[in-house]
């Protein structure tokens, strides 16, 4: 089988294990569907906020230079004129000229194995007419031309240029417009960050590769504004942070990839930018960005909102528009890594076992508690003890009493449960019970005040 396939089936396994165990379902399914949105269920969102709850103790809350904001999904329009997104966040379409379906004229022709990068929207046309590329269906396919991915709104009673409003496309331009505000009330020493999570929309043309690709998402975004003579050694420093971050989330290092961004391919303002890249089942793919984007967003704001946007250095006179440092993290991406990196096949007593190797500060549920049989209720009434010191303690506990042993096991293997606690009658003699490890399957015999 080529290798491929074999990639394809691995993500196939985890996109049905993840449906099938509450992970993550297809958005609106019941009504056939939402392409390009999800749905998380309960142990989904519990591992998407593990993630978020990490990143945010690791770049705010253990650090004394990062502020926390969380700011409106739908900003003044003027906001997205002054970035640019209103007239350049576009992706290259083509329209199949028998279905009218429409596709990103890029990934196609990555797809039929010629190199994008760099490409204008004419060179596309031009390769896909003279070598004859073809729609997923196999028809013709139209010129290529750009499509904008904000979604548009109105916002209030009246619909006219005035009311239109995007759905935000990033949640960076939250914090550039919230910059002056977090000077002004904490005036913070230079190099400061303000963080942010929260959802992003892009219309994508087509969504595609799990959550991968989504038109709901969620991001984690910092701005960290510097003096822009330091910029080297603080983008340095920032590549080296967000090593820690892919190794906190477990990701093994070698399937971790720094891809530099040629000068053609980056934002005009930029003088540089890392694309990290991991090796997910569908192939290698950007997880996350780090960009220097200069002053270039301070720089819009003051030109069109007419506000000041320099910072003076404390007891000087020296003052300037900070540059910035944005590492721009994509939770779906990182979850998406997780599985992947986490999703393991083995065989245990001669049977294939499916198992998530999470990390154990990641996994949605830490401890699953058991009787060794349920119809005794003597031991029903301790393990019930057990689960309740226990769920007090950490919270992400569960109660578990279907089936045998072996396949209550199974099941907690296959959502990543690290340990496994069962009450037998040897723990109504002497208090003892038997904890059983995911990764090794290996059980031992350990005190309840000891858990
Ligand atoms: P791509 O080239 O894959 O479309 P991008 O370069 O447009 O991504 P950025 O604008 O740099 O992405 O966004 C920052 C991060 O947000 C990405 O690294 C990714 O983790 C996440 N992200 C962007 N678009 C999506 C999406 N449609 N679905 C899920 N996550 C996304």
């Amino acid at each position: 089988m080529s290798d491929k396939n074999t990639k394809n089936e691995k993500m196939e396994a985890i996109v049905s294990l993840a449906k099938r165990r509450g992970f993550i379902y297809q958005g609106s399914e019941v009504y056939g569907g939402l392409s390009g949105t999800w749905d998380y269920g309960p142990l989904g969102v519990a591992l998407k906020r593990n993630i978020m709850n990490l990143w945010w103790k690791m770049f705010v809350e253990d650090r004394e230079d990062m502020y926390g904001v969380d700011a409106a999904i739908l900003m003044n329009q003027k906001v997205w004129k002054a970035s640019g997104h209103v007239d350049t966040f576009t992706d290259p379409l083509v329209e199949d000229l028998d279905t009218k379906q429409r596709f990103r004229a890029d990934h196609l022709l990555k797809d039929a194995g010629f190199e994008v990068d760099g490409l204008s929207l004419d060179d596309m046309t031009t390769l896909i007419h003279e070598n004859d590329v073809k729609s997923p269906n196999g028809n013709s396919l139209s010129d290529v031309r750009t499509f904008n991915m904000m979604f548009k709104t109105t916002v209030g009673p009246v619909e006219d240029e005035n009311s239109i409003s995007y759905l935000r496309p990033e949640t960076a331009q939250g914090i550039f417009t919230n910059y002056r505000n977090v000077v002004d009330s904490f005036y913070p020493d230079l190099p400061f960050g303000v963080a942010q999570q929260g959802k992003a929309f892009r219309n994508e043309i087509s969504p595609r590769d799990f959550i991968f690709r989504s038109r709901e998402f969620e991001q984690m975004e910092i701005e960290y504004f510097i003096d822009p003579a330091n910029w080297e050694t603080e983008f340095n420093n920032w590549v080296a942070l967000v090593h820690e971050w892919t190794n906190a989330l477990g990701l093994p290092a070698e399937n971790v990839h720094e891809l530099e961004v040629p000068d053609a391919d980056r934002a005009h303002y930029s003088k540089r930018t890392i694309d990290f890249e991991f090796d997910f089942p569908i192939g290698r793919e950007e997880l996350l960005g780090l960009a220097y984007r200069g002053s270039f967003d301070l720089d819009n704001i003051q030109r069109d909102a007419g506000k000041n946007m320099a910072y003076v250095v404390k007891g000087t006179n020296t003052k300037f528009i900070p540059h910035v440092i944005e590492p721009s993290f994509g939770v779906e991406r990182a979850l998406m890594a997780v599985l992947s990196a986490s999703y393991t096949e083995d065989e245990v007593n001669g049977e294939k076992r499916v198992f998530l190797k999470l990390p154990e500060h990641l996994a949605p549920i830490k401890y699953a508690v058991s009787p060794l049989l349920k119809n005794k209720p003597e031991l029903v009434v301790k393990a019930r003890e057990v689960y309740a010191i226990l769920k007090k303690k950490y919270g992400n506990v569960m109660w578990d009493d279907n089936g045998n042993i072996g396949k209550r096991y199974r099941r907690q293997d296959e959502i990543g449960t690290p340990y496994c606690v069962v009450i037998d009658f040897d723990t109504l003699e002497d208090n003892t019970v038997t904890i059983r490890e995911r990764d090794t399957t290996e059980q031992k015999r350990v005190a309840i005040s000891e858990l």
